[in-house]
């Protein structure tokens, strides 16, 4: 058996597109992922992909899975609203219509994450976590996991997210600054609730913001019909976030972030109220807000960078998945471009690094709030 070239560190949303780019492109690879199994994680959130993040995924999976991907989306929202907590709009404007596609697609994460393994199960490999790698004498690289285990490539890419030890062992003194918090949950929509919820709340993006800044915004996630087998079926749900000023709640368990979320809207709006005392409260999760600070070029022949791991953002604008496939798709088509992985490196590098820190820029600007849907 020949050994992969390309060793992807990481299958997330960009490890992932990027090992479906390449297979389209007849450029070996192999993913390493920490997690033990697709689902052993909470992937219970949606992500807004606009026409950079919609077009990556057009042009790295075959065709019939991105057609599935539209399929099973998350119906677009109709309206922006943003109101104060009893409700009263401050700014409404519709939408206009878009067929979900390529300039418009918002996903389960744990959908996409099936849909992106789908036709590669073979070359991801589960239950694998990086350790550090190794440049060899002949300009190969080598990946040492936990387990003891290590494979040897020709160009490897940390796709491992905000936390990323590929970054920690090519760029050391790279930063990545907090920049606040956000309380996460998500409550099961049921035709009870759906009933009882304003028109406001449902099918919109929204804001709902109090008079000293404490905010939360409530995404209606719901797909056109059940996911078809072997997808996960995910039945809808409202996702909400709240974001506050000053520092993070002392208690991170889910029932401590539930009941602060619940006591900050106990003046609020019936509407608002009951969705947050109907939520799923195991699911409800602290989010750090991080940014990267722009780092420089690195002299490393064979280690690169994608995604959450070079250029985390803020969720604010709904940027950071988008980026990620945008660097995979880029990455994949220079290494089938270009003879050599060292030159198709250097040029992604030089792209990726302008316009994934424009995107972390523009991210700081908003850094809370809800991610764009349509
Ligand atoms: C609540 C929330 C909502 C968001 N909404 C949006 C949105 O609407 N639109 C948008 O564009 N972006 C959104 N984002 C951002 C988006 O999720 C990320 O930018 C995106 O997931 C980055 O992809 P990635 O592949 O770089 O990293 P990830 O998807 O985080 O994948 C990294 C992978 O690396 C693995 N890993 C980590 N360490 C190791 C190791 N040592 N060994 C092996 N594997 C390892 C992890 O398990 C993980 O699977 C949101 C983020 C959050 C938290």
């Amino acid at each position: 058996m020949t050994s992969p070239k390309v060793l992807i560190i990481g299958g997330g949303i960009g490890g992932l597109c990027l090992a479906q780019g390449l297979r389209r492109a007849g450029v070996s690879a192999a993913v390493y992922e920490r997690d033990t199994a697709p689902a052993s994680r909470a992937q219970g959130y949606r992500i807004s992909l606009k026409d950079t993040g919609a077009k990556a995924l057009h042009a790295c999976l075959p065709p019939h899975l991105f057609a599935l991907a539209v399929a099973t989306s998350i119906r677009p929202a109709t309206r922006m609203v943003f109101m104060d907590p009893q409700l009263r709009p401050k700014f409404a404007k519709p939408i206009p219509p878009i067929e979900p596609g390529l300039a418009d697609l918002g996903v389960n994460r744990l959908t996409l994450r099936e849909i992106l393994l789908t036709g590669i199960e073979e070359t991801v490999h589960f239950g694998k976590t990086f350790h550090r790698y190794e440049e060899l004498a002949d300009g190969r690289v080598r990946a040492h996991f936990a387990d003891g285990s290590s494979a040897d490539g020709t160009l490897l890419v940390g796709a491992d997210g905000t936390h990323s030890p590929v970054r920690g062992q090519l760029v050391p003194d790279a930063v990545i600054e907090d920049l606040g918090w956000a309380v996460y949950g998500r409550t099961p929509l049921t035709d009870d609730l759906l009933a009882a919820t304003p028109a406001e709340l449902i099918d919109t993006f929204n804001r709902v913001i109090a008079a000293d800044g404490t905010a939360i915004s409530i995404a209606t996630c719901r797909t056109r019909g059940p996911n078809p087998r072997p997808l996960t079926d995910i039945p809808g749900y409202l996702s909400w976030t709240m974001s506050a000023a000053g520092p993070p709640p002392g208690g991170t368990s889910p029932h401590e972030l539930h009941e602060l979320a619940t006591a900050t809207v106990a003046d609020w709006a019936p509407g608002i109220r009951r969705i947050l005392a109907e939520a799923d409260v195991p699911a409800t999760f602290l989010l750090t807000i991080t940014s990267a600070l722009p780092v420089a070029p690195w002299q490393a022949p064979a280690v690169t960078l994608l995604g959450d791991a070079i250029h985390t953002m803020s969720p604010g604008r709904g940027d950071g998945a988008n980026i990620a496939l945008r660097d995979a798709r880029v990455l994949a088509g220079l290494l089938a471009l270009e003879t050599s992985p060292t030159t198709a490196k250097a040029e992604y590098e030089r792209q990726m690094l302008h316009y994934g820190f424009a995107a972390v820029t523009a991210s700081r600007e908003q850094p809370f709030g809800p991610s764009r849907s349509r």
